[in-house]
């Protein structure tokens, strides 16, 4: 089994040096009485949070629990679609695709019942909770608001985008060049968007796009790309923490908004993750299943080949080279 590892803790921006790729042995004889699941990997999910997990962790990461740390040398586990070629565990079969933690490699080995894995039903599990449960259930929407979405382009940024304008919302989003700007106006529905690179002042260039200001900001980057839409917010607007992707590659850019306007214009500020949102599951799944069957959704996936292309597709999230949802196609089946 081939599989990527990094090498020692990360520090900064990830480089493909921080990375290797190793070779393990794998038996595919299971104990049957032992749960353990052996897959082979199909798709898997490449994620800008797992960096937080490769980094030394600060305390308060540790204490909170969530996105344990990356030990070196060992596996990287990440959600994807894979299909099990052996099975200790009656609930599921040699040949069953499935979906849950596996890894960063060809196979993943599975260990004694702990893992999260479920069948998969290729018709019926669309991505974008994330998108759906941060906009509706944390910005609560309504309609004719305008709604500014940063990393517009990205997995989740483009989701929320589509779905606050099918809500019927008024959207603008920010990406990082010209390509992606054209892609939020002309196929994704966008009202306007802006190459934010292109801005010297991030607070001048939202008061132009929202000359009556932001009402709902949905924030994928932080840094002083909230601190602008803070300015630029109205009274009662709500801000939806997704991610700080300016903060996981260097610490020093920690959004600082102005919390004066926060409390004169009562702004509520609220991070989530997508775990929190199970409730809205059947909601979200009945309408992006609808809305991809209708064209009035567009699925943006951006693919890399092979187990090689882990390192370069994950450090490719930070320096904009995705375009939608990135994964790595590791086998067709
Ligand atoms: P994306 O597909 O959006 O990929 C990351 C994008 O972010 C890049 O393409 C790049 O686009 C942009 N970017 C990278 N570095 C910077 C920077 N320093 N400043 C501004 N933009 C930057 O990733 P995801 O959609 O998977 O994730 C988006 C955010 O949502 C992340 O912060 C992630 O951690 C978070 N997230 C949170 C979840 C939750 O449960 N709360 C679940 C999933 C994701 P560009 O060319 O526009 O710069």
């Amino acid at each position: 089994n081939r599989y990527i590892t990094i090498k020692t803790q990360v520090d900064g921006e990830p480089k493909e040096s921080d990375f290797e790729l190793k070779t393990s042995a794998l038996s595919l004889s299971l104990d049957p009485s032992s749960n353990d699941i052996i897959v082979k990997n199909l798709y898997v999910s490449i994620d800008p949070y797992q960096l937080n997990r490769m980094k030394s962790q600060s305390s308060s990461q540790k204490a909170i629990g969530f996105a344990a740390a990356i030990t070196p040398g060992e596996d990287i586990d990440a959600y994807g679609v894979a299909k099990v070629v052996a099975s200790g565990n009656p609930e599921f079969e040699k040949d069953d695709l499935v979906v849950g933690l596996i890894t960063w490699g060809e196979y993943s080995l599975l260990k004694g019942g702990k893992y999260m894995l479920r069948k998969f039903d290729p018709m019926g599990f669309p991505l974008g909770l994330t998108a759906y449960g941060g906009f509706f259930e944390v910005c609560k929407p309504k309609k004719g608001e305008k709604v500014f979405v940063s990393a517009a382009s990205g997995s989740v940024g483009n989701l929320v985008g589509q779905y606050a304008k099918l809500f019927g919302c008024y959207v603008v989003g920010c990406a990082g060049s010209k390509e992606k700007v054209a892609l939020l106006k002309e196929k994704l529905g966008f009202d306007d968007a802006f190459n934010y690179k292109e801005e010297p002042d991030l607070k001048a260039a939202l008061q132009r796009y929202f000359p009556d200001g932001i009402d709902i900001y949905f924030d994928n980057v932080g840094f002083e790309m909230l601190e602008a839409a803070v300015v630029n917010m109205n009274t009662f607007g709500r801000v939806a923490v997704c991610g700080v992707i300016s903060e996981y590659i260097d610490a020093t850019k920690r959004a600082a908004p102005n919390m004066l306007d926060v409390v004169y214009k009562r702004i509520k500020i609220q991070g989530f993750l997508a775990a929190d949102q199970m409730n809205v599951f059947p909601d979200f799944l009945s309408t992006t299943t609808d809305h991809l069957r209708t064209g009035k959704l567009h699925a943006v996936e951006d693919i890399s080949d092979g187990v090689e292309s882990f390192p370069s597709a994950f450090i490719g999230l930070f320096r904009g080279h995705n375009t939608g949802k990135k994964m790595v196609k590791v086998a067709d089946e």
